[in-house]
């Protein structure tokens, strides 16, 4: 029997969520954002259960050209753009719609001999202060693209730093860019997952769901659950070994943890080389067994530590759920001090993934 450690893809789940996305946002197309290997869940699998999204969003030539190799013909867009003009000439070839976020992105694809129309995503800096223009330099950028007679539809775009927590602030970067795009009549995307599920006067033409499709919540302060979403990822183990330890001794490397009583621990094959976070701290929920239970001590490579006070019957064997069904990924992230999209995109290679 090979090692127990598996990932379970419920990719009836993806396309219930992308449904759920559709609901909050009616009268938007979406974008389902598959970036980072569709947020760990497979870039191939995750496309096919998503298919019926009206566009897809990557980062890399590379994603897209995988996508569009498998049949796919809606609009790709680019989330960074291109990163050297070297790539324009494959960008417009395979249709894809860079984000352009820097005046220089405008002027250089303006100035580029290109056969095909490319449509862009014309990005604004609304207050995230990561990716885009200024909201002064939207009329001169603006005028750059529509110099250039292979440059095709424009959609203007900005991204919120806030819509998990702060409505205020969703507001104030809305009003910015209302304020840019007024008169202008071109189409707009601005609503990641949280702001699709709780600021419906983002929504716009397009918005672009990412955590919500894989079942995860963008709050923290609503489950997925709560919200109707089902989670997509399963990470299941099961115990390879049992070990009674005496109050006062160490378990695992570091003995992070001391017995402060007699007790019954399970080993999991997983640890962090397999995408488990080395900083779980001793308390990180797990279920063995269906049931709950608790991390102890540190994660090694390969293997972690759990209690089976709660389980007396666990042994060898006994399936264990590190996160997924049953135990919502972002439980266990907010135990760990992070968040549910770097559990996930963090699944390593090695892991196998079983599709149902
Ligand atoms: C990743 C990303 C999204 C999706 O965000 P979620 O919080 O996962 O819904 C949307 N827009 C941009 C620009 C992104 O980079």
């Amino acid at each position: 029997m090979s090692r127990p450690l598996i990932a379970r893809i419920d990719t009836a789940a993806l396309a219930h969520n992308l449904g759920v996305a559709r609901a909050a946002a009616p009268r938007a197309k979406a974008f389902a954002v598959v970036k980072a290997n569709a947020y760990g869940h497979g870039l191939t699998r995750s496309a096919r259960a998503l298919r019926a999204a009206d566009g897809f969003a990557v980062l890399r030539v590379e994603e897209a050209a995988q996508l569009r190799s498998e049949g796919y013909t809606h609009p790709i867009i680019l989330l960074e753009g291109f990163f050297h003009p070297d790539e324009l000439p494959e960008i417009a070839r395979l249709r894809l719609r860079p984000v352009i976020h820097r005046t220089d992105q405008a002027e250089i694809l303006a100035k580029s001999k290109l056969g095909q129309r490319v449509d862009v995503l014309l990005k604004l800096n609304t207050g995230m202060n990561r990716l885009g223009i200024n909201p002064k330099r939207l009329p001169e950028t603006l005028a750059t693209l529509r110099g250039a007679a292979h440059i095709g539809g424009i959609t203007l775009m900005t991204h919120f730093a806030r819509a998990d927590d702060d409505a205020a602030c969703v507001e104030q970067q809305l009003l910015r860019f209302q304020e840019a795009a007024q008169g202008l009549n071109l189409p707009a995307s601005l609503a990641n997952s949280a702001a699709i599920l709780r600021h419906p006067q983002t929504h716009a033409d397009w918005v672009r769901p990412g955590i919500m499709l894989y079942g995860a919540s963008p709050f923290a302060d609503q489950t997925g659950e709560a919200l109707g979403l089902l989670p997509v990822m399963t990470l299941e183990s099961k115990l390879i070994s049992v070990q009674f330890v005496r109050k006062g001794e160490g378990v695992g490397y570091g003995a992070r943890f001391i017995a402060d009583r007699d007790m019954k621990i399970g080993i999991v094959a997983c640890g962090y080389a397999d995408g488990y976070p080395r900083h779980a701290d001793t308390g990180t929920p797990v279920l063995v067994g269906g049931q709950l239970t608790r991390t102890l001590g540190r994660v090694s490579m390969d293997m972690l530590n759990v209690d089976l006070t709660a389980t007396p019957t666990a042994h060898v064997g006994s399936p264990v759920t590190l996160w997924g069904v049953g135990l919502p990924v972002e439980q266990v992230a907010a135990a760990c001090g992070t968040i549910s999209y770097e559990l996930l995109t963090a699944l390593a290679p090695r892991v196998p993934v079983e599709e149902s």
